[in-house]
Parts: C-alpha cells; sequence; structure tokens
C-alpha cells in the first residue's frame, strides 16, 4: 500500500486525523483505542509511536459526512452517546476510539445474527467503553433500564420512520442541551435533484417534535442515497 508521509489532527474535529499519502492523497483516521486490532480490515498507521486506524467513507456514513465537510461533529473525549443501529460495529468502533476510556456507546442492534458478530468483534478487541444491546430502537422502554443519560443519540436503522423512532428515543435518554444524529435516506443519485419525500417528511418530524436543525450534508459520492442531520432540541 502506499506510504504515509504525514499524519496530523484535523482542524476541525476532536479525534479525527487527516493522514497524507505519498501519492499525494489524504485520508482520516481515528486514534485506535485498542491497538494491534482492526475492527473491519481496515489498515492500521503507525505514526509518532501511536497507531492510527483509517476511517473508510465507503464504509461509514459518518466518515462520508466527515470528508465531505460536516462542520459540527458533537463528539469530543468523554461523550456519552446512544447508537441505534449498531449493525456489525463499524461506525461505532471509530467513535469508540474518539471519545475514549471516559466515554461510552450505548449501541443497539436487533438483528442477532449481525448483533453475534458485533459481540465477537468487541470481545476480540476488548473495546470496554462500547456497551452492546440486543434491542429494538422502536421500544426504547425495552432497554431503558440499561442507559443513563447521554449527550448525543444517533441513528442508522435504514428503516422508514427513523426521525420518530429517534425523537422518542431521545424524550428517554437524551439530556438537555443534547444534540441527535441522523441518518437519513435523502436524494436520488443526481444531486442537483430536489430532496426525496421521505427526507422532508422525517426533517419535518424533527421539526414537530422541537428540534432546530443545524446542519445537513450529502453522502455522495461515498453512499448515493443518504444525508446526515445534525439537529438539537430547541
Ligand atoms: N451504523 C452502522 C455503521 O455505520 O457501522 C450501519 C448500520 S446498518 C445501515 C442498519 C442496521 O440497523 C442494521 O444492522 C439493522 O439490523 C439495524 N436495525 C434496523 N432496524 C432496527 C431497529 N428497529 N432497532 C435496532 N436496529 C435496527
Amino acid at each position: 500500500s502506499i506510504e504515509v508521509v504525514d499524519v496530523r489532527p484535523h482542524e476541525r474535529h476532536y479525534g479525527v486525523y487527516m493522514v497524507r499519502l505519498e501519492d499525494g492523497t489524504e485520508r482520516i483516521a481515528t486514534k485506535n483505542l485498542t491497538p494491534g486490532k482492526r475492527v473491519y480490515g481496515e489498515r492500521l498507521i503507525k505514526w509518532g509511536g501511536d497507531e492510527y486506524r483509517e476511517w473508510n467513507p465507503y464504509r461509514s456514513k459518518l466518515a462520508a459526512a466527515i470528508v465531505n465537510g460536516l462542520k459540527l461533529v458533537p463528539i469530543r473525549e468523554g461523550t456519552h452517546m446512544l447508537y441505534l443501529g449498531a449493525a456489525s460495529g463499524t461506525t461505532p468502533s471509530h467513535i469508540s476510539d474518539i471519545v475514549g476510556e471516559k466515554g461510552l456507546i450505548y449501541s443497539v442492534e436487533f438483528s442477532p445474527r449481525v448483533f453475534r458478530e458485533f459481540m465477537e468483534k468487541l470481545v476480540d478487541q476488548g473495546r470496554r467503553n462500547v456497551v452492546p444491546i440486543l434491542g429494538d430502537a422502536r421500544f426504547p422502554y425495552q432497554y431503558a433500564h440499561y442507559i443513563k443519560g447521554v449527550d448525543v443519540v444517533y441513528i442508522d436503522v435504514a428503516q422508514p420512520a427513523q426521525a420518530k423512532i429517534l425523537a422518542d428515543n431521545a424524550d428517554y435518554f437524551l439530556k438537555p442541551g443534547g444534540y441527535v444524529m441522523l441518518v437519513i435516506k435523502a436524494m436520488s443519485i443526481d444531486v442537483t435533484a430536489p430532496a426525496t419525500e421521505t427526507f422532508k417528511q422525517e426533517i419535518n418530524t424533527l421539526k414537530e417534535r422541537g428540534y432546530e436543525i443545524l446542519e445537513t450534508v450529502h453522502l455522495e459520492p461515498y453512499d448515493t442515497a443518504h444525508a446526515m442531520v445534525i439537529a438539537r432540541k430547541k
């Protein structure tokens, strides 16, 4: 693979790094909380005595949003998050790197098969700031007893009515002043086409539930169907 010539902190985002390659291209990465361990076949980069994991925007919609210029990433050292739709933990693993030992990511996934893969990876890596929860995001009361207040609720469940599910979870778990992050089905492949009805409806639901939309970023070319929306309760 192409040699790394520089690693430096991202100008804007805490815990995100810019990796410059010999050919002049740049990638993003996070500092590996569990050195030596890969999560999804990503490249490990040793630099200045630390190890970084390349964060692939084709595999993680949050990475795609950051590469596409998302300004507001409300994730810091020590952030506590509720992550709905963890799948096998690709994006949660990078958030786990960012929030560090004092952070926590309650990660809900409802497919038992996918959840088992997620658990196996967590056990193998020894990531202690990720709390896996086998549960259905549509029914937050089912896992309410596991979770304390969080700073951020993130949703990527690839289901209709995500905004409602998000707001219902936020009602239970989001601390006052907290943020929500919503991966939403947005556009046709043509970026100049108007937003889809689904997109408008989801945004409306958030507004009706008292959220102010702070930022929206489309994920092309990494993902042709989705956008990332950041909002905050008014
Ligand atoms: N966010 C992941 C990442 O970036 O690494 C990918 C998430 S994938 C697009 C959507 C996941 O949501 C699937 O694993 C699916 O099983 C899960 N899911 C769908 N409906 C759900 C629900 N109601 N509750 C919890 N998880 C759900």
